[in-house]
């Protein structure tokens, strides 16, 4: 029988209505045999993710204060699930265990892990599943960095043994045996190594949007669906901001070319968007899709002559990693360098950063502006179309937005431009008009 990876997230498993949805998805496929399960997610807006609940709940045991409230907040949340479903279970054993584990500071990775462990417990037992703990099985280095081979080793003879199972998302452990947690919506990393560990057909991600769709729903009104997008596609607009699969997770499964399909647990019957490693098919307009996101600053860097200046960027790069900073993007002039980086990842170290940049390069001129926003215009199709750039920078004229900064891929997949923070949606609203709605 082929062997089908389902992975729920947050809001699918929010509440006990929505694990009922997500129990009926798997049992109507005897093929759908591993389940990688989220933690409970916001049940309506305002709600607080599990996720958070237990960060929070964990700062407050670490700084000694009582968490007793915050903890008991947390048990309810499984103990309302498990009354509405009626399962004969209790969790009070393990959440004494992890109390006493937060009361002896056992990390926040750990503490943050815990969402996922006791929801995929619950999940398990209304499947009638095997429940499989990633800890030894999902394998981290020394430094962190996530190990395929180390795991699949472990996890690839734990997982032919099992008929069906119920593994919690988002964490595995370290080296040392500690629990690690991915980033944030790593429970889509984890879905993706089970898919390759099983050798899956597919590997579906089954969340709360009937698929990718071209531009985020939360900026604009009701855009279109993409049925298909290459994994490359779906890295660059998974990296700048649409957060519908954590930008990682086609790693595992793309070495393993096992296609990704993202489905809606409340709407089983769309199809939803396949994700391909390639796919002949031309996509349906220029673009495939377009994400962005705020927070960047430039550091701008000006000295004649630059250009002929050999080592001139090794050393700015140098000033960067003096500093442990990566850079996003960096467009230059002839005299001008622009670096991009993360706001946040500035924050303290703006003149550590111009005093290393002075004793390397020293430039003529330099300063720091902040509230950047950048957009991605990514699709295959673009490298075929002419004119693409020009209809790109007329919206934008129109729109009366103020393009800060233009890169394009060498792949021709993508254009990024950078914008003011304060356009952000007015720009990607006008690029949407211009390649969505006009090539209708
Ligand atoms: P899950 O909890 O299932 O992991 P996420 O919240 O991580 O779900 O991802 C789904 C959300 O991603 C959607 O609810 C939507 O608000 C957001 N999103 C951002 N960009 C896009 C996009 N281009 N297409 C669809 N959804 C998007
Ligand atoms: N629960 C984790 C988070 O909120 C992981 C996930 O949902 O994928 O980030
Ligand atoms: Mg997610």
């Amino acid at each position: 029988m082929e062997t089908k990876v389902v992975k729920f997230g947050g809001s699918s498993l929010a509440d006990a209505g929505q694990l009922r949805k997500a129990a009926d998805i798997v049992r109507a496929e005897p093929e759908r045999r591993f389940v990688v399960a989220s933690a409970p997610g916001k049940r309506f807006s305002g709600d607080m993710k599990v996720t958070d609940m237990l960060y929070s709940c964990y700062d407050t045991a670490a700084r000694g204060e009582s968490f007793d409230d915050a903890f008991a907040a947390i048990e309810e949340r499984f103990n309302g699930i498990i009354r509405e479903l009626e399962l004969d279970m209790s969790l009070e054993s393990e959440f004494a265990g992890i109390k006493n584990a937060f009361a002896h500071r056992a990390g926040r990775d750990y503490a943050a892990s815990r969402g996922e462990y006791l929801n995929s417990i619950i999940l398990a037992k209304l499947l009638g599943f095997e429940f499989i703990d990633p800890a030894g099985f999902i394998r981290f280095d020394e430094q962190g960095a996530f190990d395929l081979e180390a795991t699949r080793e472990r996890l690839v003879p734990r997982l032919e043994k099992c008929e069906n199972a119920v593994i919690p998302g988002f964490y595995g452990s370290m080296p040392n045996d500690t629990i690690k947690t991915f980033s944030r919506g790593g429970s889509d990393i984890t879905g993706s190594i089970v898919a390759n560990a099983v050798n899956a057909v597919i590997y579906e991600n089954w969340t709360d949007v009937s698929g990718f769709m071209i531009a985020d729903p939360r900026v604009v009104d009701h855009p279109r669906n993409i049925t298909t997008i290459t994994y490359r596609e779906l890295r660059e607009l998974a990296y700048m901001g649409a957060g519908v699969l954590h930008e990682d997770a086609i790693f595992p499964v793309r070495k393993a070319g096992i296609p990704i399909n993202i489905r809606n647990t409340n709407r089983p019957e769309d199809k939803g968007t396949l994700i391909v490693s390639d796919t002949a098919e031309t996509s349906r307009y220029t673009i495939t899709g377009i994400a962005g996101k705020k927070g960047f600053s430039v550091i701008q860097i000006e000295k004649d002559m630059m250009n002929s200046e050999v080592g001139f960027g090794k050393n700015v790069l140098r000033a960067l990693e003096k500093n442990n900073m990566c850079f996003e993007h960096m467009p230059s002039g002839i005299d001008t360098m622009s670096i991009i980086v993360n706001s946040d990842a500035l924050v303290g170290k703006e003149k550590a950063v111009l005093d290393e940049i002075n004793f390397r390069c020293h430039p003529d001129k330099m300063e720091i502006e902040n509230n950047l926003a950048l957009i991605a215009v990514v699709g295959r199709s673009m490298r075929k179309a002419r004119g693409t750039a020009g209809r790109l920078f007329s919206a934008l004229a129109h729109a009366r937005v103020n393009v800060k900064m233009i890169d394009q891929g060498s792949s021709e997949l993508n254009i990024i431009i950078g914008v003011e923070e304060e356009d952000f949606e007015t720009a990607i609203r006008a690029i949407y008009d211009m390649f969505v709605l006009t090539e209708c």
